[in-house]
């Protein structure tokens, strides 16, 4: 039953997907990330303003579960401190690669790719999107102080 939830959710983030748009202007942060396991690309973009993301968008093309989490880590993210966006990082690796659910933080609808979690192949296609996040926040010190 929660495992038919999680999946329609999913499903559900991959047709339809959220923030699937370039944001374009001279501060908009893009990074362009792949994940050679599965051969999804894709290509974040963020709109930081006062340690906080303003707006966050991608394109790119892939699995459905690496482009469910990337449409749901927009969502998640977005108007989000960037201190508080590293703790849901946090969470949600765990979440992928220990199979644990966090306690304190929401994770939304990322917490529906918790069944990802024993099937370790696909591990790098939630977590994708997360990556491109901490390439382009690298620098950041709000996030990486965390
Ligand atoms: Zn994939």
């Amino acid at each position: 039953m929660l495992d038919n939830l999680y999946r329609t959710v999913i499903m559900d983030h991959y047709k339809y997907k959220r923030n699937f748009e370039e944001l374009k202007g001279e501060n908009i942060v893009r990074v362009h990330y792949k994940n050679p396991t599965c051969g999804d690309v894709m290509t974040l973009f963020l709109d930081l303003e006062d340690a906080r993301v303003r707006r966050a968008a991608f394109l790119g093309e892939g699995c459905s579960i690496s482009m469910a989490s990337a449409s749901m880590m927009t969502e998640l993210i977005e108007n989000k401190p960037l201190k508080e966006v590293a703790s849901l990082r946090k969470g949600f690796e765990d979440l992928i690669r220990h199979g644990e659910e966090p306690e304190k933080i929401d994770l939304g609808d990322s917490l529906s790719l918790q069944g990802v979690h024993p099937l370790k192949a696909r591990h790098n296609c939630a977590l994708m999107t997360w990556q491109a996040l901490d390439k382009a926040l690298k620098n950041t010190k709000e996030y990486t102080t965390f």
